[in-house]
């Protein structure tokens, strides 16, 4: 088969999570004797193109009209790249870039998708994709009976590709201005800077759930521990619902999923829908006040206690007090 990557970039380099895209891609593609190639899209690219040319071949749509993510100018892009190339398989990191982008692409091109894809095997020759539903209660497998076949992949279930001992080859591809929709203007955007890493592409992250009163014990408490241990900050939907985190911080069935190395749950019951987003975290630990609390089942260490007690002693000992 051939594949195609939808690499998401910050601008300087492709994302983690699209690096287990190309992992993915990989084993596909040496199960079946086919190949990969990645595209990029945006403006000023050279940077990212450098460090993708390091993961797979790349194909570049570098346009000062795709300096920013408008969902319907990349579908387009994305469906001219894969009409004019012909690629069997179209795959990207389920983040919520993809979930903007990838299904516009599917309708343009026809074809089928799958999103949240956690496996994949060949069951008589045709590739099957294991996918979660009902938050991860039953995992179902589908074949997509159609051309190309479109998939978001879980980052949590494959690996990083790591980069290869020589640089892969770099195509331009021209894109056609006008023929872009011109439906969704980009006017401006609004984002908190962070010296955190993103939820999803941490190996440690620190959550709060309702047991965090406001803002600023959160920023204080979660916060705080996340800065000693180098790790972001999440948080359940009781507290984005509060208004007290903001929407990307949220784990869970609708919001992000995450595995990293560590996950650590301060006042979070563990309701089936966050556990949805952190329970293939590979070591849980949990504060909670409550001995019942489900969020011990999944837990390999807990404390039962106060978060407002236990954290800010947690912090003075990382800060050798
Ligand atoms: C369709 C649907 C989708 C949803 N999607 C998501 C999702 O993506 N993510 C998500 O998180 N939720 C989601 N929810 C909501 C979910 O059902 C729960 O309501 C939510 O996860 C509860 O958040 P919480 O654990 O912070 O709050 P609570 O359930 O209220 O738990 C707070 C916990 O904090 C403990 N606590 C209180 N004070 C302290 C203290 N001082 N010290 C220590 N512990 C303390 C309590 O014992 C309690 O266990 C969804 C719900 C629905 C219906």
């Amino acid at each position: 088969m051939r594949a195609l990557i939808i690499c998401e970039h910050d601008g300087k380099g492709i994302r983690l999570g699209s690096r287990s895209a190309v992992a993915f891609a990989n084993a596909v593609a040496e199960e079946t004797r086919g190949s990969i190639e990645c595209v990029l899209l945006g403006h000023s690219l050279a940077a990212v193109t450098q460090d993708a040319s390091t993961y797979a071949p790349v194909l570049v749509a570098d346009h000062p009209a795709l300096e920013n993510p408008v969902a319907d100018r990349y579908a387009k892009v994305i469906a001219d790249v894969v009409r004019q190339r012909g690629y069997d398989l179209v795959v990207a990191a389920a983040t919520t870039f993809a979930k903007d982008i990838l299904p516009r692409a599917a309708g343009l091109l026809g074809g089928a998708m799958a999103s949240e894809v956690i496996g994949h095997e060949f069951r008589d020759g045709r590739l099957c994709f294991r996918r979660p539903l009902f938050a991860g209660a039953v995992v179902a497998t589908v074949a997509l009976n159609a051309k190309p076949q479109i998939v978001t992949i879980r980052p949590s279930a494959y690996p990083a590709a790591s980069a290869r001992p020589e640089r892969c080859g770099v195509t331009s591809f021209a894109v056609d201005e006008a023929a872009l929709p011109k439906k969704t203007e980009f006017e401006v955007l609004q984002s908190k800077l962070s010296n955190r890493p993103d939820v999803t592409e941490a190996r440690i992250v620190v959550s709060g759930g309702r047991g965090i009163k406001n803002s600023e014990d959160f920023e204080r408490l979660v916060g705080g521990l996340a800065d000693r241990l180098h790790a972001a900050t999440g948080s359940s939907r009781a507290l984005v619902d509060a208004g007290i985190t903001p929407n990307a911080f949220q784990v869970g069935q609708t919001g992000k999923v995450v595995a990293p190395d560590l996950y650590i749950a301060l006042g979070i019951s563990g309701a089936v829908q966050h556990l949805a987003g952190m329970k293939n975290s590979k070591t849980v630990v949990a504060i909670n006040s409550d001995p019942e609390a489900p969020i011990f089942e999944v837990a390999d260490y807990g404390l039962v206690g106060d978060v407002y007690e236990l954290v800010p002693q947690w912090i003075a000992r990382l800060n050798g007090k």
